[in-house]
């Protein structure tokens, strides 16, 4: 069985690819393979790999413009999470009752594998890449997509996965209609690209909670019991689905929670419970304490061995960019955690690491409230180092926090001003609580760029 019916949108005719990123290129390969007549448009340059891929299967494209024309007599539009609701051209499509969707949308249509689905404001890539090794280690015929790796379209077109883990973003949650989750996951939800939700908390809350639509009595959602914004979502959002909550505050019968003695409880109907004491966890942190619960239900669900699971949940060791060991020099221990883009990430890093910290942060500020983390910087914090344009907001938030905050030019004077400022058994952390684009062309590049500058002292 699908995991749309396929009574809902064309399943021939013209179709436009609105984005040549890996999921558009991804969606226009499946579509092609599913006989639609299929047009990809990009307003800006197409990256050459993508373009030796649209150009070998023969689909033609444009890039640097939108053809209004052609495109407002397609037939159905799947448009990259990237485009706003807002842009002109998908206002005109919705006038024009054009069905505009998402990758997912459309390649669910095609494939009766079973669907993971993870979303949240902080730790989608560490908990699904971590179920999906979990997964693939007990032996399960699992593939890996949505905002990480090979598109899920490309995958649907080319592999015959029984499982795949997806990790999911609220931009391409807006462009989910008839989808179903087997299991959804909503880890979290803390201020985030509000910029897209109106400035509303609310509207962004129930663009994670659209995870949950569609699922049926056969299904599952996992959620944060501790997460207020989860919870307040809970009251406007219900599913037929069987719900596990996992919580770091109370004991649950059904779900995963925390003993006194900091042992992980996880237990699901007709399973039995699985155990297994927090230190021996591999990735260190209170988050990681909820990614490895979130993952760990999901295994439960996925009726892996306690054993497997153990050894997953022991050995596995997160992506770069997430508080990544980078070196210890001079007694002095360097983190990289670019991948933290807003505050509440920043606060778990802070959370977890021992004190006393440098810290750098700053970049593209997207009107963040840094009061979260008045508290924690003021206890560990020993200096601050900004780097980025726009500085002023981090001088203002912390002034009375901590003793020292300086400005630096460049990633490699940030490095250096830190590795002065540092004394023995100090943390230095780049946690920027930031968008990068500034200085960077993305988080992973500002990370490799805080490594070498590591590095090279
Ligand atoms: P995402 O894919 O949602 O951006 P990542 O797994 O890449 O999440 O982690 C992003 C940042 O958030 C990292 O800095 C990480 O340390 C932090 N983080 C990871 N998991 C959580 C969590 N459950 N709650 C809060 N912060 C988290």
């Amino acid at each position: 069985m699908a995991n749309i019916s396929s009574i809902y949108y064309p399943q021939s005719g013209k179709l436009v690819v609105l984005g040549a990123g890996e999921s558009g290129v991804g969606t226009a390969i499946l579509a092609k393979q599913k006989g639609f007549d299929v047009f990809v448009s990009d307003k800006g340059t197409i990256a050459a790999s993508y373009k030796a891929q649209l150009e070998e299967e023969h689909i033609s494209f444009e890039e640097g413009t939108h053809s209004e024309e052609r495109i407002l007599s397609s037939d159905l539009v799947v448009k990259s999470p990237g485009i706003p609701e807002t842009a002109p051209l998908v206002v005109s499509l919705k006038a024009k009752h054009i069905p505009v969707i998402a990758e997912i949308e459309f390649a669910a249509q095609y494939t009766a594998a079973k669907l993971i689905c993870i979303t949240g404001s902080n730790g989608k890539s560490t908990t699904t890449m971590l179920t999906y090794e979990m997964l693939k280690h007990a032996g399960q015929h699992v593939g890996l997509a949505g905002n990480i790796g090979k598109s899920f379209a490309l995958q649907v077109a080319r592999e015959q996965f029984d499982v795949y883990v997806l990790e999911i973003s609220s931009f391409m949650l807006d462009d989910m209609y008839h989808f179903r989750a087997d299991i959804a996951v909503i880890l979290n939800i803390t201020a985030d690209h509000l910029d897209r939700y109106d400035h509303k908390m609310e509207n962004y809350v129930d663009s994670k909670f659209r995870m949950i639509q569609n699922q049926t009595k056969d299904d599952f959602f996992i959620y944060c019991l501790d997460d207020p914004e989860t919870k307040k979502g809970l009251m406007r959002h219900k599913t037929a689905a069987m719900y596990l909550p996992f919580t770091l505050e109370q004991e649950v019968e059904i779900g995963a929670y925390l003993t006194p003695d900091k042992d992980i409880i996880i237990s699901i109907p007709n399973s039995d419970t699985f155990t297994m004491r927090t230190e021996e966890l591999s990735l260190t942190g209170k988050h990681n304490v909820y990614n490895n619960m979130a993952s760990g239900l999901i295994a439960k669900v996925q009726e892996l061995r306690n054993q497997s699971m153990k050894e997953s949940m022991g050995s596995y060791v997160n992506i770069a960019h997430r508080l990544e060991q980078v070196a210890c020099i001079g007694g002095v221990n360097y983190i990289n955690d670019s991948k933290a883009t807003n505050v509440n990430s920043v606060w778990y890093a802070l959370e977890s690491v021992s004190k006393p910290v440098v810290l750098i942060l700053g970049g593209v500020d997207k009107g963040n409230d840094y009061d979260m983390l008045r508290d924690l910087v003021k206890n560990k914090v020993r200096a601050i180092i900004c780097i980025g344009k726009d500085t002023a907001p981090i001088h203002t938030a912390f002034e009375s926090d901590t003793e020292l905050i300086v400005n630096s030019s460049s990633m490699k004077d940030a490095v250096q001003l830190a590795s002065h400022l540092a004394q023995k058994g100090d943390t230095v952390l780049l946690s920027p609580a930031c968008a990068s684009f500034d200085w960077f062309k993305n988080y992973e590049d500002r990370g490799d760029k805080f490594k070498a500058a590591v590095m090279e002292l």
